[in-house]
């Protein structure tokens, strides 16, 4: 059987997308993961634990593994893991990126530094003066990013990056990584998301999304992409020719890419090119279709993914018409989550595909920067992308979290809780 070995860091969700696409496509997937304990994917038994910290024996285990269950193609979903990801497809002789591109890829201060050296606009990253963003070189999800716009607030932003990366689960990761902090230069202008696959160094977009809120900081909290976006088509061949530029200052050739940048009048300035898919549930606002197919063959990112990893090209594959629109769920506040109101109505909107709640009740939430995860998401289709947007928003509206102190208040003698309601 076709066997393809999934880097995966968490086991969530995502691997169970991944799950059901290879079913449809008849192939089995072998997890190699550093969170075997928190595997919840009652089909997937036999993960090989991993640990990206040592990655001479991550490799090993996975080799020893392939031989009981020998691997036809390889794909890394966790950015933690895309390094290990290169070594093992190198070791097999299966395509992959070089390792240095994975490792320089998921270092932000090693990508400004190959960027800039091939001459691309890049953020300067030494003595930027004021406004300049402050961040730890190897995390992801906006965690710890922080905009200073004075001597005051740089050194209270370093200080809680410092805090942050001391926290224990960053520790655990035993990453040299998180001892790194940059800072930069805060660019200013809107931003953009592009999600592709490198097939043997040949550069294919399946879809540039929009950001359309604004990403001023202080902290860079995600919320809204929506795809397709209202770009003429110079300003969208300037942001892929930048995408592909900097995909190959960074030498990354074979394999899915998710890329950040920012527009403004002085151009386009990449911030990452993670090599690795989109994050999670996001994915699901990607449906692919073989342009005048039959309407049958609507494949998900993932199964266009693993069609990838065993080398089929991403070519004739089209993202689906008409627009389509995600919104991660911000964390409104630390505290603890206690109830959710209004997913029916949010479901109800036209427009609205889906509503996930993803926070677990009792769960502590954490905003940005130091968080890692959001209350949900909320999928959105029309025919305009400002639909889409507007179903989004429309959505949000309708849901009501309650979110209660985490401490108990003490007023008197008493001691009760104060609710929140958002
Ligand atoms: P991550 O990998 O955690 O997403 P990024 O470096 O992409 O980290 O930063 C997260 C977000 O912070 C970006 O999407 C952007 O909105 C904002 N950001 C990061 N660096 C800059 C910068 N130099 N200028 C302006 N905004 C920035």
């Amino acid at each position: 059987m076709t066997r393809i070995l999934v880097l995966a860091t968490t086991t969530g969700y995502q691997t169970r997308s991944f799950g059901e696409a290879a079913e449809r496509l008849g192939v089995e997937l072998v997890f190699a993961t550093d969170r075997c304990h928190q595997l919840e994917d009652p089909w997937q038994d036999g993960a090989i634990a991993i640990r990206p910290s040592d990655e001479e024996a991550s490799v090993a285990a996975i080799v020893e593994a392939a031989r009981a269950r020998p691997i036809d193609g390889i794909l890394a979903v966790g950015d933690r893991l895309t390094v290990v990801a290169a070594s093992v497809a190198r070791a097999f002789g299966l395509p992959g990126h070089p390792r240095e591109a994975a490792a320089a890829a998921r270092h932000k201060r090693l990508t400004r530094e190959r960027l800039h050296a091939a001459g691309l606009n890049v953020p300067t990253f030494v003595s930027p003066g004021f406004p300049c963003v402050v961040k730890p070189v190897a995390l992801s999800g906006s965690r710890g990013v922080i905009r200073a716009d004075d001597p005051a607030s740089l050194v209270s932003a370093i200080d809680r990056v410092r805090a942050l990366l001391r926290s224990p689960d960053i520790r655990a990761e035993r990453d040299p990584s998180h001892d790194d902090i940059l800072v930069e230069e805060f660019i200013p202008g809107h931003e953009y998301a592009v999600e592709g696959v490198l097939h043997h160094g040949q550069f294919h977009v399946l879809a540039i999304f929009d950001k359309p809120d604004p990403l001023d900081g202080p902290f860079f909290e995600e919320t809204i992409y929506v795809t397709p976006p209202e770009l003429s088509p110079v300003e969208e061949n300037a942001i892929v020719s930048g995408i592909v530029r900097a995909a190959a200052a960074l030498a990354l050739r074979h394999g899915p890419i998710h890329a950040e940048c920012r527009v403004n009048a002085r151009g386009v300035y990449v911030l990452e090119v993670a090599a690795r898919p989109i994050g999670g549930l996001c994915a699901r606002a990607l449906r692919f279709v073989v342009d005048g197919g039959p309407s049958a063959s609507v494949i998900s990112l993932e199964e266009l993914l693993l069609r990838h990893a065993l080398g089929e090209s991403p070519e004739r594959w089209r993202r689906e018409r008409p627009a389509s629109a995600v919104m991660m769920i911000p964390i409104p506040r630390r505290g603890v989550l206690r109830g959710v109101a209004g997913v029916d109505d949010a479901r109800d909107i036209e427009g609205i595909d889906d509503v996930r709640i993803t926070a677990k009740m009792d769960q502590l939430l954490v905003p940005l920067p130091e968080g890692a995860s959001y209350l949900g998401f909320l999928f959105a289709r029309a025919t305009s992308s400002a639909e889409a947007v507007g179903a989004l928003r429309e959505a949000h509206h309708a849901l009501h979290f309650r979110v209660d102190p985490e401490v108990p208040v003490l007023t008197g003698s008493a001691m009760r809780y104060n609710p929140e309601h958002d």
